[in-house]
């Protein structure tokens, strides 16, 4: 089978590995792709991003599966302009998607479903917005309701933050059209997890669990970022927890959404508050997989995913079972200097070890060009080691880390530590 993976990052590079691994991999096309997709002979990289063009090329192409990696070409509705064309697709509709691509459509309708999250309140009216930051002081979060590529979301630990980020928003239209409107929640203390399962409309298949690391430095400082490493499993989420997360989150955003008319395919994320006490709340939803968790998950995954992901446009999600190496996979980011700001292009790298059964390397951040990989973007790759405890697996990891060079490359070097300590 001809398949089609949209996107460039570090999430597309290990979709488009685990589909070509198996045996009914015909070409895998990855569009537009990056170095790594380019330098695997089973990939091929083509310069397409126009959803409609997308489609026009699965038509000629004969392409027998689409899977999207990205959001944004999620919320711009490529879904529906396959489907129309008669194209499989596996993703949500342009509707399905406006529980990532607009925080207060997420959060009514978790309100709306008796979902556990924060409380909450929408604005779009600036004094309004301030008046309700003095009502309620701070620790708070101010949240863009649209996309913002990871820079809508400001946790305020005081006052003169939050006033702050509502001006940013609402007064200065640093986000634009994103920020226009904001929604205000409460503050949730815990420990975050991600949970990520495959829906084809009716059954859910939960996909391994994982954690990231949000902020750029070491014991969770520094601004946040698109995620700077992730592990899986997350030892967090015990069987107990599994099962309550998809009693009271899962299966009735699923329900919910059929119940509002809008029939939910693709992949679903909640993102996890877990308190003190073991109490899940969800911060968020987003439509994909999420990056970097996608890397280490992959790595694990052991069933054939073309079939899978057969079985999820056909809506026969529920006769699989997928089989997951035991092992521990924790994948580290190494950022370009600069990043999340305003990352350097340019640096060429140098030192990335052939792929072991030990330890991936997937790119993201990198082009290819006379031989030579460069980068390109603000996260550049993401490092997999595979071990049998927490422990190993980082060593893996970090072992082929530091053989990677580029310059100013940025790194974390605790990625894991909450797994680490819990195990202890
Ligand atoms: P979101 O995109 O909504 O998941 O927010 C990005 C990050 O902001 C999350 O991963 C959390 O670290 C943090 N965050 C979001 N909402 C809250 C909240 N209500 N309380 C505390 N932290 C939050």
């Amino acid at each position: 089978m001809k398949i089609l993976v949209v996107g460039s990052g570090g999430r597309e590079h290990a979709l488009a590995w685990k589909l070509a691994q198996s045996e009914r991999a015909q070409t895998i096309f990855v569009a537009p792709g990056n170095g790594g997709t380019e330098l695997n002979k089973n990939l091929k990289n083509i310069n397409i991003t126009d959803p409609h063009a997308l489609a026009e090329f699965a038509i000629q192409e004969h392409i027998g599966l689409t899977v999207v990696g990205p959001e944004v070409p999620l919320a711009a509705g490529i879904v529906n302009i396959f489907r129309e064309k008669g194209l499989k697709i596996f993703g949500p509709t342009k509707e399905a998607a406006q529980l990532e691509s607009s925080k207060d459509f997420a959060k009514a309708f978790m309100h709306r479903h008796h979902i556990p999250t924060a409380e909450y309140q929408t604005f779009s009216d600036l004094q309004a917005a301030h008046d309700y930051l003095n009502k309620k002081g701070a620790p708070i979060v101010i949240k863009a309701d649209g996309l913002a590529a990871g820079k809508g979301v400001v946790v305020a630990m005081t006052a003169d933050e939050a006033h702050a980020a509502v001006d940013m928003m609402l007064s200065d239209n640093k986000l634009g059209d994103a920020g226009a409107r904001v929604v205000i929640e409460e503050f949730l203390a815990g420990e975050e997890a991600s949970f990520i399962v495959m829906v084809d409309g009716k059954n859910i298949l939960p996909l391994a669990t994982s954690q990231d690391h949000k902020r750029l430095l070491d014991h969770d400082q520094g601004p946040n970022t698109g995620g700077m490493g992730a592990y899986s499993p997350a030892p967090i989420v015990t069987p107990q927890l599994h099962a309550r997360v998809m009693r009271e989150i899962i299966q009735p955003t699923v329900q919910g959404m059929a119940k509002d008319g809008i029939v939910f395919t693709g992949f679903l994320y909640a993102g996890l508050m877990i308190d003190e006490a073991g109490n899940p709340k969800t911060l968020e939803f987003n439509c994909r997989m999420g990056d970097p968790e996608t890397q280490p998950i992959m790595s694990r995954l052991k069933t054939d995913f073309i079939s899978v992901m057969e079985h999820a446009v056909n809506g026969t999600l529920d006769t699989v079972e997928l089989e997951w190496d035991r092992r521990t996979a924790m994948g580290v980011v190494m950022a370009a200097a600069g990043y999340p700001d305003a990352p350097e292009k340019g640096a060429d790298i140098t030192g990335i070890p052939a792929e072991t059964a030990d330890c991936i390397t997937f790119h993201a951040g990198t082009a290819l060009a006379g031989g030579k990989l460069s980068v390109t973007g603000g996260r550049v790759l993401c490092v997999v080691g595979l071990g049998d405890t927490v422990k190993t697996a980082q060593k893996h990891a970090y072992d082929v880390v530091e053989k990677i060079q580029f310059k100013g490359a940025q790194y974390r070097k605790d990625i894991g530590w909450r797994a680490l300590n819990r195990k202890h």
